[in-house]
């Protein structure tokens, strides 16, 4: 199959051409046939005497021009040299039209010697100069406008025909197929198993479509590949296609927009008529959050029209193609919560896929895999290098396997070692700077003895939201997070908040029980918990001093407050007796259970992930075990809550 997509035609030529032409239609006044002279009128009155003067124009606004013979020519332009094709021509103005008609019917005269001194053509014009002049004042400007109009219509006409200059509103989209690629496939993506597995479902879709069809099923139209850069979606998307063996087109979200009116919508449009050519194919949009993100709510405000306009028709392409057309778009973003929630309905982009930074054993995976190419040094330790590398991403990693390749080079050895690793590490860290955050041996220490923290109370506590995984990989803002299995309620009882309390607690428990020291880290619980400890106090009426009483206010801009000063003291010291007595029930809990804690935290530093697999080898089954093991068989579709603690060096704003 011949490859359609045509090489991208750089626009700024275009615009420099026609700056040019306009250019030098100004400056050399329509051509350059002549080389001019402007000279005072008693000059030209010598010229005509010494013959120089082959022909005269002479207009009614005083101005005269007079052509010089070709061989006299140099006696006038003194220095300058006459181009071969080109008329000497000098113009001046005169006062009195008789006077000049005078001189010159003297000089047509001969002379003593019997020599006309010119014997030329003399002619008078009068002004056609209106529209001439009109034509150079304004011509340019109908030029521009005519080129503007062109590109307009080019534009809104959704590219017509094939290349051509005009193509602005052509898609950009790179197409790689069999013919331009080496398939990737997912043997080249490392780690990532959760997010592999989800996408061997579309594999199957683009290989097999009949089977779901023929049973009525509907293929998938889109997937949302959500996580951090560098994590390899783009990889994961292209492996979908290789494993598929069809072809993909990428694009970033970025390329949509563009200043002008139009374009956006008109490249949205273009893709999706090249895809169609060549499906089954996947679609892959990179950073989608570009067009993607949510629509402003007040329309009076401006707002981007042209972002909005993109958006509507990637959303009519989107649910314009049916279900079995064999497209399916791939999109990427680092930040699902920003997007428009019309892009994530049902038809559209309904999956989310999570690709997270990886483990330390996914990291050891991708070292493995970027490793292939090279040659190594025995001495070159795997384990230890993904031990050196946290928070790292797939790219990272994969930028540190070829800086060590360089190194090594440069030093001239004939094989990598261990030493150019560690110094590529290095390198790569000095580069990252705040990018990534690359945590120190103590501040994992403290990650992970808190993360234990939340993991050992919210075990022992009958209603705390049973845990599925803690890490303590930095994920953006946060330091470590922990996936719990929401339960499903519909009414909380005063027990379950309490206990949901003491395990967000449980945290900022551990750094004080087991460090002695407590740190910024734990930030976001204690806001989640005050806020929680108001609303059962103020709200739900659920403290001691103040049962049964709600002070829920529903007016949105109300500067009183429905309850007296002293009712706001004793809502204050409610709130805070509830917080503290939550707070010395983690304490308690983890000094009775601080051995299993201590092995929680200890098996978190090595891995960097805990799984309630290993909370339950550790502390025994738990008493409520109904629901946790639904979460073993990992058959549930709810999706985690994770509850992200805030970065310790995220400035902090004091009230
Ligand atoms: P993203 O699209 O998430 O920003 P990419 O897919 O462009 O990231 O990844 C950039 C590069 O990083 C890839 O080309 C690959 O070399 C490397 N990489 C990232 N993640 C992985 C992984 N899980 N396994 C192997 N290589 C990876
Ligand atoms: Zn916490």
């Amino acid at each position: 199959m011949a490859n359609k997509i045509k090489p991208k035609f750089n626009f700024t030529w275009f615009y420099i051409a026609a700056g040019a032409i306009l250019l030098s239609m100004l400056l050399f006044d329509g051509g350059n046939k002549e080389q001019i002279r402007e000279v005072k009128y008693s000059e030209l009155r010598d010229y005509v005497e010494r013959g120089y003067v082959e022909e005269i124009t002479v207009h009614d606004n005083g101005e005269v021009e007079a052509y010089l013979k070709k061989d006299s020519a140099s006696n006038v332009f003194k220095g300058a040299e006459i181009r071969e094709n080109a008329r000497p021509l000098v113009i001046t103005t005169i006062g009195s039209a008789d006077n000049f008609d005078e001189f010159i019917f003297e000089m047509k005269k001969p002379d003593e010697n019997g020599n006309t001194r010119f014997d030329g053509t003399l002619t008078y014009k009068r002004e056609s100069g209106f529209f001439s002049n009109f034509l150079w004042s304004v011509g340019p400007f109908i030029i521009i406008l005519f080129i503007w109009i062109f590109i307009m219509r080019r534009m809104s006409g959704g590219a017509g025909g094939q290349g051509g200059v005009f193509n602005v509103g052509k898609s950009q989209a790179k197409l790689f197929d069999k013919n331009n690629t080496p398939t990737i496939t997912f043997k080249d993506v490392a780690g990532q198993e959760g997010a592999k597995q989800e996408v061997k479902e579309i594999v199957d879709f683009l290989k097999n479509p009949k089977i779901y069809t023929e049973l009525g099923g509907k293929i998938p139209k889109g997937a949302l590949l959500v996580g951090p850069p560098g994590t390899g979606k783009t990889l994961l998307a292209k492996a979908v296609a290789g494993e598929a063996n069809v072809p993909f087109f990428s694009m970033s979200g970025s390329d949509f927009v563009e200043m002008f009116v139009g374009v956006g919508a008109s490249r949205v449009r273009d893709l999706f008529r090249q895809a169609k050519e060549k499906a089954p194919c996947i679609v892959f949009i990179d950073e989608i959050d570009a067009v993607g993100r949510a629509r402003g709510k007040n329309p009076s405000m401006g707002g981007n029209d042209e972002r909005e306009n993109t958006l509507n028709q990637l959303l009519t392409e989107m649910d314009g193609f049916g279900t079995n057309s064999g497209i399916i778009v791939i999109a990427a973003t680092n930040r699902a919560d920003i997007l428009d929630k019309a892009l994530l309905r049902a038809g559209r982009f309904d999956r989310q896929i999570h690709v997270d930074l990886p483990d330390l054993n996914e990291r050891k995976a991708i070292f493995g895999v970027h490793m292939r190419s090279l040659k190594l040094d025995p001495s070159v330790d795997v384990d230890l290098l993904s031990r050196q590398t946290p928070g790292f991403s797939g790219a990272d990693i994969a930028n540190v396997c070829n800086e060590s390749a360089l190194i090594a080079a440069r030093k001239k050895k004939k094989a990598i070692d261990k030493q150019d690793f560690l110094d590529a590490i290095d390198r790569i860290i000095g580069g990252l700077e705040k990018k990534t955050k690359v945590l120190t041996q103590k501040e994992k220490e403290s990650i992970a003895i808190h993360e234990a923290g939340h993991a050992t109370i919210s075990w022992f506590l009958e209603h705390a939201n049973p845990l599925i995984k803690v890490t303590i990989v930095p994920r953006g803002r946060a330091l470590g997070a922990a996936w719990y299995m929401p339960e499903e309620r519909q009414i909380t009882t005063k027990e379950q908040m309490l206990d949901e309390m003491c395990a967000i607690l449980g945290g900022r428990a551990a750094e004080e029980t087991f460090i002695g020291q407590i740190s910024t880290g734990a930030m976001n619980d204690l806001e989640r918990v005050t806020k929680q400890a108001y609303a059962m106090v103020a709200y739900a009426g659920m403290s001691d001093r103040l049962s049964n009483l709600c002070y829920y206010n529903n007016q949105e801009y109300s500067f009183n407050r429905p309850y007296s000063e002293k009712t706001a003291e004793a809502i204050d010291a409610e709130v805070h007796k509830m917080i503290t007595e939550q707070y010395e029930r983690a304490k308690a809990l983890l000094s009775e259970h601080k051995d299993g804690h201590a092995q929680l935290a200890k098996i978190l530093i090595e891995r960097e992930v805990i799984f309630a697999e290993d909370v339950e080898k550790i502390f025994g089954k738990r008493p409520w075990a109904s629901r946790s093991e639904e979460i073993f068989d990992n058959k549930s579709n709810e999706t985690p809550v994770t509850e992200p603690e805030v970065a310790t060096d995220e400035p902090v704003t004091a009230e």
